[in-house]
C-alpha cells in the first residue's frame, strides 16, 4: 500500500477529535512529502539533527512534534522549531525549555511523558513523581512553558490486556489531574498515546492523539539499525 493508503486506512479508524501526528523519524524528507500532500499537517521527530535538516527543506506550514528523549543541552536547538514537546521526563529539562522559549519570547506546549510500561528502560515520571510535581508550584513558575498534557507509551508486548490496563492507568491520572490542578485552564487537553501496534487500544481508552510511524511509512532501514536487526 502507498503512504497516502496507508493513512486513509488510519484515518477511517480514527473518531473525530483524536489527531494524527505521523511519526517520520528515520525517513527521508521525500516520504514526508507524500503524507503531507495527503494531507497531514503534524509530523513527530525523535532526533534533534534530523529534525533541523527536516524543517528547511519541507512546507512552511507543517507543525514538527519532538517526540524522543531530549537531552538539555539540545534544547535550545528545537524550541524554535517545535510546536509540541511530548516527552518532558524531568524538572531539569522543563528549567531548560522555560530559559530558551524566553529568549525567543516563546510559550514552549509541552507533553508530561509519564513512564506506564513495565520495562526499565522507557523514560518518564512515574505517578507519583508526576503528582509531587503538580503539587509543589513549580510549574507555577515556568512563564513561558504551557502543559498541554500527557504523553505515555506502553510496554512492548503482545498482551493486550496489559496495554490496555496501562493506557487505562494513564487515562485515569490524566482525568484526575485535569479536573484538580488544571481545573481553571482549558489547554490541558492533550493525551499522546497509540503508536502502529497499540493505537487502537489507545483510542478505545481515551487518547486524544495518537503518534504513528510504521504503519504509515513502513519500516526503515535505519531503525532496524538502531534496534541491531540485520539489513537486509
Ligand atoms: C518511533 C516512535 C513512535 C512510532 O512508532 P511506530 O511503532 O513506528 O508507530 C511513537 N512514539 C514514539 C515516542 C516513538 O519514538
Amino acid at each position: 500500500m502507498s503512504i497516502k493508503q496507508n493513512i486513509e486506512a488510519i484515518r477511517s479508524t480514527l473518531p473525530a477529535g483524536v489527531e494524527l501526528v505521523c511519526v517520520s523519524k528515520f525517513h527521508p524528507a521525500s516520504m514526508l512529502l507524500e503524507a503531507y500532500h495527503a494531507g497531514e499537517h503534524i509530523f513527530g521527530e525523535s532526533r534533534v539533527q534530523e529534525l533541523k535538516t527536516k524543517v528547511p527543506a519541507l512546507p512552511a506550514d507543517i507543525q514538527w512534534h519532538f517526540i524522543g528523549h531530549l537531552q538539555t543541552n539540545k534544547v535550545k536547538n528545537i524550541v524554535p522549531l517545535v510546536s509540541l514537546i511530548h516527552s518532558v521526563d524531568s524538572l531539569r529539562l522543563l528549567q531548560e525549555i522555560n530559559k530558551e522559549a524566553a529568549k525567543i519570547d516563546k510559550k514552549a506546549d509541552c507533553l508530561i511523558q509519564i513512564h506506564i510500561a513495565r520495562e526499565e528502560s522507557k523514560f518518564g515520571f512515574s505517578f507519583d513523581e508526576a503528582e509531587q510535581l503538580f503539587q509543589s508550584g513549580q510549574l507555577n513558575s515556568f512563564d513561558n512553558i504551557d502543559i498541554k498534557g500527557f504523553m505515555g507509551m506502553a510496554t512492548l508486548t503482545g498482551d493486550k490486556n496489559q496495554i490496555r490496563k496501562e493506557f487505562q492507568s494513564l487515562k485515569r491520572f490524566f482525568d484526575a489531574v485535569k479536573t484538580t490542578c488544571f481545573a481553571n485552564s482549558a489547554s490541558f487537553s492533550i493525551l499522546s498515546m497509540g503508536m502502529s501496534d497499540d493505537y487502537p487500544v489507545a483510542v478505545e481508552e481515551g487518547s486524544t492523539m495518537i503518534r504513528v510511524g510504521s504503519s504509515i511509512f513502513g519500516e526503515s532501514r535505519l531503525k532496524s539499525c538502531f534496534v541491531a536487526h540485520p539489513l537486509h
